[in-house]
């Protein structure tokens, strides 16, 4: 490798975290248990605590082996700066509980994990207005723009119907706007796609699903693109332009330049509500991260031919996967991802609800459970379970059928997977 040119993807994610000189030559960055963290003097603890200093005080704040995993995962998403945290729902909750206050107005795609969307409904009982739209259409996201918005989130390929959004287009959007771009990454990982290509200025991803990748650790993560320019809407933003007590009476901006945001999400959400990654969390989910790219590439490549599979299927009313060429969504998926749409498959099964149960009784290999982007192959019927505080209103905007069986297509040998698939299938009719 040349010096000047940069490292590919899994080369930086490699060897991120031995930069410098790791301790006794370790091959990993190892595992800091401690909850606090001495220094020479008072001098040099006051310097620390004042944010003057570069360091670690008390780990709900920070962690070495934290710090590791955020670095690798900044890289990732060629962003400034990141912090973790104990969920990938923490990391949503946090990061707009700390941006927007009572009386602002925010836009979210309607096709959203379901807990984030129960999450925007505790957020409008705070005072925040929300309002829900198709973000495969950039220009629904335009017309619901209002004085007060501040913010707009997306996915990137919904799941489980799979809807691409417009990604590009609403970056765009933002950018002309003024509001703050939020894209949750978890379901195509900085693998598949790095959001702040098109302009996001914060990516979430969920650690537990495909980064991760081995059902082992929950963990979430905020990615700050250093992009937004906070003072250019000083009143907008005051929180993060004006001198704050809790931060040595200095502004973020000032202090921390295109980092403020993170700088401050350390001191605001992580000190005050607490929601830390823990050290081994960190460990286990860079483990899991050293074989992202290997596992996204078997992960793509399974789900197409699973996805083919059912299509051909008569027991198969409907298929949604974004990189079937029959899929709405395909050219978006092409313009995007590059064609690839990672691991996540629902299809509607003749014979509906009963027969969407006999197919998960009978599966052999692919588990039964709710969760995605395992290594292992899961299959679930969302109607009953992930989507189950949904109405009905809310099921058919969100499109999930009571026919709707949905699979996290795993890296097993993909005849395996198949055979399991069809014998379920037959069982399913009978
Ligand atoms: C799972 C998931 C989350 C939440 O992550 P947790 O780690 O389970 O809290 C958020 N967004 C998406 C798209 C998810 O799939």
């Amino acid at each position: 490798m040349s010096k000047k040119q940069p490292p590919g993807f899994n080369t930086a994610n490699l060897h991120a975290d031995r930069q410098g000189k790791p301790e006794h030559g370790v091959l990993h960055k190892p595992i800091h248990t401690s909850v606090a963290f001495e220094y020479d003097d008072a001098r040099e603890l006051a310097a620390v605590f004042q944010g003057k200093k570069s360091g670690f005080n008390y780990g709900r704040q920070q962690n070495p082996t934290v710090n590791a995993l955020q670095d690798k995962i900044t890289q990732m998403e060629n962003g400034v700066a990141s912090v973790a945290f104990a969920t990938g729902m923490a990391a949503i909750g946090s990061l707009i509980f700390s941006l927007l206050k009572a009386g602002d107005h925010l836009i979210s795609s309607s096709f959203l994990f379901g807990n984030t969307n129960s999450l925007l409904n505790t957020f409008t009982r705070l005072g925040i207005e929300v309002t829900f739209v198709d973000s495969t259409d950039a220009d629904q996201v335009a017309a619901a723009i209002q004085e007060n918005t501040r913010l707009v989130f997306t996915e990137t390929i919904a799941n489980p119907v799979t809807q691409v959004a417009d990604l590009a287009g609403i970056g765009a959007l933002c950018a002309s706007h003024g509001l703050i771009y939020v894209v949750d990454n978890t379901m195509t990982s900085p693998w598949l796609f790095r959001p702040a290509t098109v302009g996001a200025n914060f990516v979430v991803n969920s650690l537990t699903k495909y980064i991760g990748g081995h059902g082992t650790t929950v963990g979430g993560i905020i990615v700050d693109s250093g992009n937004f320019d906070w003072a250019a809407q000083p009143e907008r933003f005051s929180m993060l332009t004006t001198p704050d007590p809790s931060y040595h009476g200095v502004t973020y901006t000032e202090a921390l330049g295109p980092a403020a945001y993170i700088g401050r999400c350390r001191v605001v959400p992580l000190r005050n509500t607490g929601a830390a990654l823990s050290a081994q969390s960190a460990f286990n989910i860079m483990q899991g991260l050293e074989t992202l790219s290997l596992r996204m590439e078997r992960h793509c490549e399974n789900a197409e031919k699973v996805a083919a599979f059912l299509e051909k299927h008569p027991s198969v009313n409907w298929v949604n996967y974004a990189a079937l060429p029959d899929s709405e969504h395909f050219d978006t998926c092409q313009r995007i991802c590059g064609g690839k749409a990672a691991g996540i498959i629902s299809f509607g099964i003749q014979g509906g609800l009963p027969a969407g149960a006999k197919f998960i009784d009978a599966l052999q290999l692919i588990l039964r459970l709710v969760n995605i982007g395992d290594a292992k192959s899961l299959a679930c019927h969302p109607a009953s379970t992930t989507h189950r505080q949904l109405n009905a209103d809310e099921l058919a905007s969100a499109g999930v059928s009571e026919d709707m069986v949905r699979i996290s297509v795993g890296i097993e040998h993909i005849d395996d997977i198949i055979a399991d698939i069809e014998q379920a299938l037959i069982a399913s009719q009978s």
